[in-house]
């Protein structure tokens, strides 16, 4: 999405409103409300798993777990009881016995999913290292690639869900690589291992119990029933609630397919998740801008929504020193403080959150989708100097904040508002700067 273009289409449109809060409740893991809070955030330190089959950062970013926690008492035999007990479960929701047994025939314990899970926040990237890969040179080119190899499918789903169709392949890069990394982990195995485990078993309980739902319909042979290790599945790694609630049979052949090769059902049903979240075709996501000098940094926050006009009445213009065109009322996004890269970010970014909560995520799934479309990098430099603070180090950050009197609320590791707050009134009482950067600089004052 070129801003010139979308100018055009707006203008067509007659402008746009901002809309209010996206219906959190449908989207492809489930999230609290502390996880929005969390990405909430001027700061996009991004767990991500690793190796790389996945862009997804932050799979559950409210779960940060210590390295004590890898010690699980699990067992096979345990496991194959939890089984037992579960299958009434299953039974009364409506899953028959032929279906429950055939499902977990041969079904183990999975130790290397619990291993994955328990590692999410051991691995942080800064979000220059994270957008580094997520709009690498190779991801734009085969995004472009499949711009034009799925050129016809696309516009087709484009004119049906009113969704551009270049976020829909961003979300496809990002997920799966356009289909490569689609996982290979059978969904019921991991699902069961992960409602058994105790961390989480209520949510990924949930997901079992509509997984064997989705294998009762029909829809896929237990056979191409996979998914990553956390159960998300297809070429954009919708989890089965999201499945059951917003997955269409494109097609047209009956059957709502998202693991096959042919990514039409998957593609299609990505553009209906972002459609039902509140789309608005032919808007941006952000418009990456210039931060004057004597900015107010405490104006840098996701609840202060103004229109462009207005933000550029205090110097907020794009890197060419143009006012950004009234897309709709828009809030300033600084995800690594003041020395990083600022944007504008509109109601779309707010859609595209509702697929994952992280800063980061949003951005690169955006910024793909504009380079994919022949924009350039993003242009302001960022602090490479920096690095991703560590688990240990973010609560070390909230304890020497809180005991200089910057509650921070809690001491989890978790930078969300309030110890964006806290840093902001650090870095006043300093005479920093105050953009809520929880930066390894600020740990080092605080020490
Ligand atoms: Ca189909």
């Amino acid at each position: 999405m070129r801003i010139g273009v979308i100018a055009t289409v707006l203008a067509m449109m007659g402008g746009a409103t901002q809309a209010g809060t996206v219906d959190q409740s449908i989207r492809p893991l489930s999230r609290t409300a502390q996880d929005i809070e969390v990405s909430r955030s001027a700061v996009s330190l991004v767990s991500v798993v690793a190796p790389q089959n996945s862009l997804r950062p932050n799979l559950r970013p409210a779960v940060v777990q210590t390295p004590e926690t890898l010690i699980s008492t699990a067992t096979q035999s345990g496991f194959e009881d939890w089984i037992e007990d579960f299958r009434p479960r299953a039974l009364r929701q409506g899953i028959s016995a032929d279906v429950f047994d055939r499902a977990f025939s041969g079904v183990q314990y999975d130790a290397a999913v619990i291993r994955r899970d328990r590692n999410q926040s051991e691995f942080t990237k800064t979000i220059w290292d994270y957008l580094d890969s997520a709009a690498s040179d190779a991801r734009v080119n085969n995004g472009k690639a499949a711009l034009r190899k799925h050129g016809s499918l696309l516009n087709r789903i484009e004119t049906q869900y009113g969704v551009d169709k270049d976020v829909v392949v961003a979300i496809w890069g990002l997920e799966s690589a356009y289909g490569t990394f689609r996982g290979s982990n059978a969904v019921i195995g991991s699902l069961a291992t992960l409602a058994y485990d105790a961390r989480r078993s209520d949510f990924f309980e949930e997901q079992l119990i509509e997984a064997l739902k989705i294998l009762q319909s029909g829809d896929v042979r237990l056979v191409n029933f996979k998914g990553s290790w956390a159960g998300a599945m297809g070429h954009t790694q919708f989890i089965p609630t999201s499945y059951q609630s917003l997955a269409v049979d494109f097609d047209g052949d009956g059957k709502r397919d998202i693991w096959s090769d042919d990514p039409a059902d998957a593609l299609a049903s990505t553009a209906n998740y972002l459609a039902k979240n509140g789309w608005a075709k032919g808007m941006p996501w952000g418009v990456e801008v210039r931060i004057p000098q004597g900015f107010d940094y405490t104006l840098a926050n996701r609840d202060i929504l103004r229109m462009p006009s207005d933000w550029a009445k205090i110097g907020i213009v794009d890197l060419d020193g143009k006012e950004v065109p009234d897309h709709g009322s828009a809030s300033v996004l600084l995800p690594a403080g003041a020395k990083g890269a600022a944007f504008l970010i509109f109601k779309n970014f707010d859609v595209i959150e509702t697929y994952n909560t992280a800063d980061a995520y949003v951005i690169g799934v955006g910024h793909l989708s504009d380079r994919i479309t022949g924009a350039g990098p993003i242009r302001s430099d960022w602090p490479r100097e920096d690095r991703a603070l560590t688990f240990d180090e973010r609560k070390e950050m909230q304890r020497l904040l809180t005991a200089k009197g910057f509650d921070t609320k809690k001491i989890d590791g978790k930078i969300g508002p309030l110890t964006i707050n806290a840093v902001r009134a650090f870095q006043q009482s300093i005479g920093d700067i105050p953009d809520g950067y929880a930066s390894l600089n600020i740990l080092k004052k605080l020490r």
